[in-house]
């Protein structure tokens, strides 16, 4: 769940991008980068560890000249947490500076990459974006769009990409549409990000969501739909659905007797909203968020995790001394947050906790770039459900089921991957080795 962004035709796109990524941070936080493309053609990049803030300086904007620029905030699915796969990719290329921002993982990977490395192929990094930089260099295409034609039809996965080729900025959707991407307008130029509320910042006009399978040329104030990639079964992530998931939730699983109900902030924030209003419950805020830690989710290492939570969120004694509370979160992963959370809002002084979830039980990796970790390590897929009640230590526990999530995502169940909760992947996936990207980048050296 990276976010992208990509910018064309507006002066002093850096600064624009560096907005956008700004409303994109949730996306992730191991590192930013942006690439910036002037009026002769000639590229500049900056990468950096940590938050957007931590990353670009005034003099860092100053030095990313010109009109057109992609950038790109980080957490990784795929690939170490270090700098060399931070993106934008930035490299040289037959037709200019070649740079790219991906948001998913590509299934096909490692075996492409072996395949590439075995025929002579140098990679700089770990990551799967990588894979594409090499399969557009080394496709026979005359003309670049063809090229990223010929490399997309040879990955398999989840991929929305910004790139850029020279001056052009591309916008590319996989087929299947596993992850957002969005077009805007703002003055003579175009932007597109990962969700609208980059477009909001930035002060653009949303046009519309880019659709599965659609590749956009953007020159400034020109946007061309190029030939579409190859179609397959639209799969949009079901987790891209979430404001019904609340109200199914409640009807599903309702807590009678309890006094109030609340979201673990905030990605939970609008289910819970749901929850209380389909359960006429009062809705509370009873949590508060830090914002200046690093989501617990994303965070690659499981020391870092523990740690996390206790300064992430602080509970609100006034609010849970005594009462009866339904805690509605969004999913249940390891369980790790969760049971720090409950024992939290436990010492707050709350009688009684109803720990609702708004999806189905994750018994599945997802290998379409959300971060969740091997099938061994979910919760869901080694314990029964009174287990993960004791393990939290809650009074009840109560999962949406996966065909309450097919009712809140509406329109045809179909067209929505659910694979993490249903086991149904939608395209072939990598072996699960307990290292599912295992192709370790050696750290650089100097020489
Ligand atoms: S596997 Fe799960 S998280 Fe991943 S795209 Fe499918 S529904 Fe979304």
């Amino acid at each position: 769940m990276c976010g992208i962004i990509g910018v064309s035709g507006i002066p002093d796109a850096s600064r624009v991008a560096y907005l956008g990524l700004y409303s994109l941070q949730h996306r992730g936080q191991e590192s930013a980068g942006m690439v910036a493309v002037d009026g002769e053609g000639v590229a500049r990049s900056h990468r950096g560890m940590g938050l957007v803030s931590d990353v670009f300086s005034e003099p860092a904007l100053a030095g990313l000249l010109g009109d057109v620029a992609i950038g790109h905030t980080r957490y990784s699915t795929a690939g170490s947490s270090v700098l060399a796969n931070a993106q934008p990719i930035l490299a040289g290329y037959r037709e200019g500076p070649l740079a790219l921002a991906h948001n998913g993982n590509l299934t096909n990977a490692a075996a492409l990459r072996s395949d590439l490395v075995a025929k002579g192929s140098i990679f700089q990094t770990s990551s799967d974006s990588e894979v594409l930089i090499h399969l557009i260099a080394r496709s026979e295409a005359r003309e670049p769009e063809d090229q990223l034609l010929d490399a997309l039809e040879r990955v398999e996965g989840a991929y929305s990409l910004v790139v850029t080729v020279g001056r052009t900025l591309y916008a590319i959707v996989d087929a299947r549409g596993f992850r957002p991407l969005w077009l805007g307008k703002v003055g003579d130029g175009h932007v597109v990000a990962s969700e609208t509320c980059a477009l909001d910042l930035i002060g653009a006009t949303v046009v519309r969501e880019i659709g599965p399978g659609e590749f956009l040329r953007i020159q400034g104030n020109e946007v061309d739909r190029l030939p579409s990639l190859p179609k397959k079964p639209h799969k949009r992530c079901i987790f891209r659905v979430r404001r019904a998931l609340g109200r199914e939730l409640a009807r599903e699983h309702p807590a009678p007797g309890t006094d109030c109900v609340f979201s673990v902030p905030d990605s939970s924030n609008a289910m819970a909203l749901g929850f209380a209003e389909e359960a006429g419950l009062k809705l509370e805020h009873a949590l508060i968020r830090n914002h200046y830690v690093g989501r617990t989710f994303i965070n690659p290492t499981q020391a870092g995790r523990n740690a996390k939570v206790k300064i992430k969120f602080n509970p609100v004694r006034e609010v849970l001394q005594g009462k009866k509370v339904v805690v509605v979160d969004d999913s249940l992963v390891r369980g790790t947050t969760s049971k720090g959370l409950v024992q939290m809002i436990r010492q707050a002084g709350a009688a009684e906790v109803h720990f609702r979830l708004a999806s189905a039980p994750i018994t599945g990796p997802c290998y379409y770039g959300i971060d969740t970790p091997t099938k061994g390590e979910l919760i869901a897929a080694t314990h029964s459900l009174e287990e993960i009640r004791r393990h939290l230590g809650v009074e009840s526990l109560g999962y949406l089921s996966l065909d309450g999530m097919r009712r809140a995502a509406g329109g045809n169940p179909v067209e929505f991957c659910d694979a993490c909760f249903s086991g149904d992947y939608p395209t072939a996936i990598p072996e699960e080795t307990g290292a599912r990207y295992a192709t370790p980048l050696q750290p650089s050296v100097a020489v």
